[in-house]
């Protein structure tokens, strides 16, 4: 078995939301631990108890005095990390280390051969910025695990966030880098975290590698998989990265409370496909997934599993892949929605084109 999963007991009670998500956010781990059993995923995919993530890898992306801050508050035991929206209690610095040590013990995995693509259901906090907590994150693990990546030597790092929201607080710690970071997510006027739009393009060698792919809502996944298929993928096979990170939010889906974009497991599915297929062509198939966003548990379980079959390449599983899909695939979007998300690909594209040939 070359695929891991990092779980351990603590992850199933372990959140940075808002008391009022706290069960929604458990209960996806724990619905898609059963889901992975039920289906008999863990005769292919073996299931690794993490490490504590260690100070210094959590200093790779963060300031020494905001570790100091959260620890303090983590003493403290009351309100938010931020401005109300990432919970602070007793333990939360503890319970931080444990959830970004999901990642990087599989980050290390693969670094060392020993698997060759890993999912941290516990992790993809991209909100989480070099100073501060923000949207449900403490650590930002997909900066971390990029940058120990490039410590280890990896040239050609790309993350890929489909979480609905901007991953703002991955690009801001990277922004100076050419480790290539693309989002694609919902974009609107008072939608959190308000940035994300097509002119936020990285600064100094980062130039050209913050690449934000912004969807009105009530994008379907006809709108989607067409920004994969024009801006994704053209980037994807021109930077041929040796290492993929993949931010796996399932909050775009139709049925999230919390956003407006309408995908279904189509879109998961061709997504993953892709990322897959490019894996195979240029990183030895080496994939770190990393769980994010998503507020209908039943939803991210399945779309997590779905997306992890293909991710993971598991042959034997491809037929359950029909037991996880949604019942109305394949969203359409109107025409007025067609011609924004066409005219922002056209100018991303032209913006884009100084640095990269696509
Ligand atoms: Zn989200």
């Amino acid at each position: 078995m070359d695929t891991a999963i990092s779980f351990r007991e603590e992850y199933l009670k372990i959140s940075f939301t808002p008391l009022s998500l706290h069960g929604i956010w458990t209960g996806r781990i724990k619905l898609f631990m059963q889901l992975f059993k039920e289906l008999s995923t863990d005769k292919y995919v073996k299931v690794i108890t993490p490490r504590v993530a260690t100070l210094e890898e959590i200093l790779l992306a963060h300031s020494r005095s905001y570790v100091e801050y959260v620890k303090k508050s983590s003493i403290i035991g009351e309100g938010y990390l931020d401005y109300g929206d990432t919970r602070s209690y007793k333990g939360v610095f503890e319970d931080a280390l444990l959830a970004i040590g999901g990642t990087t013990t599989l980050a290390e995995m693969i670094k060392e051969n020993y698997i060759r693509a890993g999912f941290n259901p516990q992790g993809g906090f991209h909100h989480a910025k070099v100073n501060s907590a923000s949207g449900f994150c403490v650590f930002n693990d997909v900066a971390i695990a990029a940058l120990l990546f490039r410590k280890w030597g990896f040239r050609r790092i790309a993350i890929v966030d489909i979480d609905v929201h901007h991953g703002d607080g991955t690009q801001q710690i990277l922004y100076n880098t050419d480790i290539l970071k693309i989002s694609i997510h919902m974009y609107y006027p008072g939608f959190f975290p308000g940035t994300g739009n097509i002119y936020e393009l990285g600064e100094d060698e980062g130039y050209g590698y913050s690449v934000n792919i912004p969807l009105p809502p009530g994008s379907g996944d006809d709108i989607f998989i067409y920004s994969v298929d024009e801006v994704i993928l053209p980037l994807l096979e021109q930077y041929k990265p040796r290492m993929i990170i993949v931010q796996m939010g399932c909050d775009a889906h139709e049925g999230d409370p919390l956003a407006w974009l309408r995908l279904t497991t189509r879109a998961y599915d061709i997504f993953s496909l892709n990322i897959r297929n490019l894996a195979e062509k240029y990183s030895n198939g080496r994939i770190l997934c990393l769980g994010g966003g998503g507020y209908n548990e039943d939803n991210v379980a399945r779309s997590w599993l779905l997306m992890l079959i293909n991710l993971f390449n598991i042959e034997p599983l491809r037929d359950i892949k029909d037991r996880l899909r949604d019942l109305n695939e394949g969203t359409k979007s109107s025409s007025e929605l067609w011609d924004i998300v066409r005219r922002r690909t056209r100018e991303l594209k032209e913006e884009l084109s100084v640095v990269h040939k696509i």
